[in-house]
């Protein structure tokens, strides 16, 4: 494994700090006490920073040198999960985990924020750094971007950091492109006609149509989409019914669409109102859809991503991998709709500290050693934005 050029007092401080956000977890827009660990590490460090959208930080490094603009994000929110992962320092909030590597995000991130500080005098641009809330959900980007955080001073381009158990602790990854996907729920109301089980032909059942509909939605990605662009059509929840001798006249369906090619999805409401409308029409019952957007797909910009992964080669020694695109969902899309943005996966996998479960999952534990080289990969990105090397464009 190669070695973090970050200094182990830096990264021992972020792992602190990271401990002490895991402890006490917070959920979206709730995040009071850790904007407020993170101000006052901002202040401590001496970086100015304001509130924007309620629990969100942003903070301003001004290099001394003139140069360009450079965006880092961390988001701060986390799940509402029970924690199993065993580790000392685990959730003392029952029903709140960081289970998704947030705490980590925010700790690497104050990390760069005291490097970079330090260094103002040789630094090239300014550093702005974007702590997010509610990224997990109702999401926090836009409410950020609405307030202006991109604005003051305006960012050339933006990076993030998500922890990733795909990849060995002391690599990063990244890929030009969409490298996630576009998750959007839906809400299917089947409605028939209530009676008796011995009856049928009295009723209508809204439960064999609930299970043709959920049949026929998965032709959408099996005949319908391009078999080379993405889709994954999930039901998650069916819920109807009162007893076994009654017949339903009502049954909820809820489930996702992911995906990434942004045509692919526009199309994707109205496939799926003529599949669900469809089948009730056969089956005698009505039904409704209803679709609520999420975000979009993150697309990483090809220029950032092309000169970054060379400034690392040249100013650093952390590999740098080609990870696969996933079909999670991330609201630094909207960051990098407005910048030219780069979602760089930040390895954690290491077997022997655990850290081998992927995210979402009560077991989940990062490999703190990983820390050091997330600050280091934050650092150069600012560095390389600022000093003119690292720039968006397509190639
Ligand atoms: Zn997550
Ligand atoms: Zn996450």
């Amino acid at each position: 494994m190669s070695v973090a050029a970050v200094e182990p007092e830096v990264a021992d401080r972020a792992i602190a700090i990271r401990r002490e956000i895991h402890r006490f977890p917070e959920l979206g827009f709730e995040e009071e006490r850790t904007a407020a660990i993170v101000e006052r590490e901002l202040d401590a460090i001496g970086v100015e920073h304001r509130r924007v959208a309620k629990t969100g930080v942003v903070g301003i490094v001004r290099g001394a040198l003139p140069g360009k603009v450079a965006g880092l994000r961390a988001d701060m929110d986390a799940l509402p999960l029970t924690e199993r992962s065993g580790e000392p320092f685990s959730s003392e909030v029952p029903g709140k985990m960081h289970a998704c590597g947030h705490d980590a995000h925010t700790a690497m991130l104050l990390g760069a924020a005291r490097l970079l500080h330090d260094a103002r005098a040789s630094l090239h641009g300014t550093t702005v750094l974007l702590f997010q809330p509610a990224e997990e959900g109702p999401g926090g980007a836009l409410p950020m971007i609405e307030a202006g955080a991109m604005d003051d001073p305006p960012i050339d381009a933006v990076a993030m950091l998500h922890v990733d158990s795909r990849l060995e602790t002391g690599t990063i990854g990244f890929v030009a492109g969409a490298c996630n996907a576009a998750a959007d729920e839906f809400r299917v109301t089947i409605a028939g006609r209530g009676g008796h089980g011995a009856a049928p032909h009295l009723s209508i059942d809204a439960i064999p149509c609930a299970a043709a509909t959920v049949l026929a939605l998965q032709n959408i990605a099996a005949r319908e989409i391009d078999p080379l662009k993405t889709v994954v059509v999930t039901i998650g929840t069916i819920e109807g019914g009162y007893r076994n001798n009654i017949i339903a006249d009502r049954v909820t369906l809820t489930g996702t669409f992911r995906s990434q090619d942004q045509a692919v999805r526009d199309g994707l409401e109205a496939r799926a109102r003529r599949i669900v409308e469809g089948v009730a029409t056969a089956y005698g019952a009505t039904a409704t859809l209803e679709v609520i957007y999420g975000y979009p797909a993150v697309v990483n910009d090809s220029g950032l991503a092309r000169t970054f992964r060379a400034y690392m080669q040249s100013h650093s020694k952390i590999p740098v991998e080609s990870p696969a695109p996933t079909m999670g969902g991330e609201d630094f899309s909207y960051f990098a709709e407005r910048a030219p943005g780069l979602m760089i996966r930040h390895g954690i996998r290491s077997v022997a500290a655990g850290s081998i479960y992927p995210g979402h999952s009560p077991e989940f534990r990062v490999d703190e050693t990983a820390l050091a080289f997330g600050i280091e990969t934050l650092v150069a990105f600012a560095r390389g934005v600022g000093a003119g090397e690292v720039r968006g464009g397509s190639d």
